[in-house]
């Protein structure tokens, strides 16, 4: 059995608690090994020990191309070499980027950079409210929007919260949490009952039109329409949050691939292969409200909005995608993966589900596909820690946590998947024995 070497880590994380609460800079990084990382490289990983990873977790989605792609890098250092940020004006690369994101994603008439994917959905929702004049908004048990008070509830929720009132942090506003109304996925009944019971008073829904932050639960047939069609006809915007499916499942997102076209979309991650920027865009109608227009009224501000690193980086990224076939590349090992997984679970009598969708996958402990967030309290928690920690000791790092999806990135090869399998099989042997 594999032991791997986590020493230098040790030693560094005790001394990165003494600065920083749990030595993590997100909440989520704070799990055991804590390991610390030094060098990343296509689609490896590694830890100050020198453990070499293969990795799935891609920094919880960004790296489309790999780690470091000489492309995006050569770019973003040709960018730094003239220039960087401007207080006040616009960039050639502002443009440039601008251009092909409007050109690309069906709902973008017009677009704007900000930093994260939790100000991109922000603006969103606050443009959303302006516009109809209706405070209340839905999300759905499960999807994950960002951090701030709009949308952090009814995430990750405890079996006995689910649907109910169950804020994400302390320290929220009671007006925010309350005026997030919580849907179940895939039940478009229920999302009518609740225009129905809100008459008048729901500005937006927003939806990860897959639910990738509960690994990769697809939208049933009909169920994005159904939603475009009770937004339509209840007078609310639908917001595609795409900062996990924008650029990873099409160049022009996952709305693109499904045909349904949102008013407004929010996206990140993907987006520049690792580099921070992420946008909103939506309606020329609705954008044109921002006050980055003379005469909009809803704020649109940011110090390092549009910053050169983050559009260089972003260009390099989608030129990649227009001049290879990246995506179906990503979505041929996504496929060789996800049946390798069915097959081992076959020949070896394990019942699990082995859901995707492209270069995305999740192996959940449980029988049937799961079409919501209660379907996965039914998945073996406990016995994907211990697969996911003699993964981990076999040199493949994924999320830590069991509802968590893995990321193909254009730097894998098909090595890099069979060794995975491999590593897979023997796992799951070992943990029937
Ligand atoms: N929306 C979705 C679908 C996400 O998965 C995330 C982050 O994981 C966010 C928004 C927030 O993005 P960020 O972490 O860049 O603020």
């Amino acid at each position: 059995m594999a032991v791997i070497q986590t020493n230098k880590s040790a030693m560094l994380y005790s001394e990165a608690n003494q600065y920083t609460p749990g030595g993590v800079h997100t909440s989520i990084r704070n799990v055991d090994p804590h390991l610390i990382f030094t060098t990343a490289d296509g689609a490896y990983i590694y830890d100050a020990d020198g453990n070499r990873y293969i990795d799935y977790q891609a920094a919880f989605g960004p790296f489309v191309l790999g780690h470091r792609h000489p492309y995006v890098t050569e770019k973003v250092i040709e960018a730094i070499q003239r220039t960087d940020l401007f207080g006040v004006g616009t960039t050639d690369l502002e443009i440039r980027l601008s251009e092909k994101i409007c050109r690309h994603v069906p709902s973008a008439d017009m677009v704007l950079f900000c930093n994260s994917g939790s100000e991109a959905t922000y603006h969103a929702i606050r443009l959303s409210r302006a516009v109809t004049g209706r405070r209340k908004l839905i999300k759905f048990q499960g999807c994950y929007h960002g951090w701030h008070d709009y949308v952090a509830r009814n995430m990750l929720s405890a079996p006995d919260m689910i649907g109910k009132r169950d804020p994400g942090s302390a320290g929220m506003m009671d007006e925010a949490v309350d005026n997030t109304l919580v849907c179940t996925f895939n039940d478009l009944d229920d999302v009518e009952q609740t225009f129905k019971a809100n008459p008048g008073e729901i500005a937006a829904l927003i939806v990860e039109p897959i639910q990738h932050n509960i690994g990769c639960v697809l939208p049933q047939p009909g169920f994005l329409q159904g939603l475009r069609e009770l937004c339509t006809q209840y007078g609310a915007l639908l917001i595609f949050d795409e900062v996990i499916t924008g650029f990873r499942h099409d160049i022009g997102g996952f709305q693109k691939v499904a045909g349904i076209t949102p008013d407004l979309t929010t996206m990140g991650k993907a987006m520049a292969n690792g580099f921070p920027i992420a946008a909103v865009a939506g309606k020329q109608s609705l954008m044109e409200r921002f006050n980055t227009k003379p005469g909009g009224d809803v704020w649109f501000a940011g110090t390092y909005n549009g910053h050169a690193v983050g559009t260089a980086a972003s260009i390099a990224t989608l030129e990649m995608m227009e001049r290879h076939n990246v995506h179906e590349y990503i979505f041929r090992l996504g496929e060789r993966m996800r049946q390798g997984i069915r097959d081992i679970h076959q020949r070896l009598g394990i019942k699990a589900y082995v859901a995707g969708f492209g270069s995305v996958w999740t192996t959940y402990f449980l029988e049937n596909e799961p079409r919501n967030y209660t379907d996965l309290m039914q998945n073996d928690a406990e016995l994907y820690v211990a697969y996911r920690r003699k993964l981990l000791e076999r040199g493949i790092f994924k999320l830590p946590m069991n509802i968590k999806r893995n990321h193909i990135s254009f730097s894998h090869t098909e090595e890099d998947i069979d060794y995975t399998l491999q590593c897979i099989e023997d796992v799951l042997k070992e943990l029937k024995e």
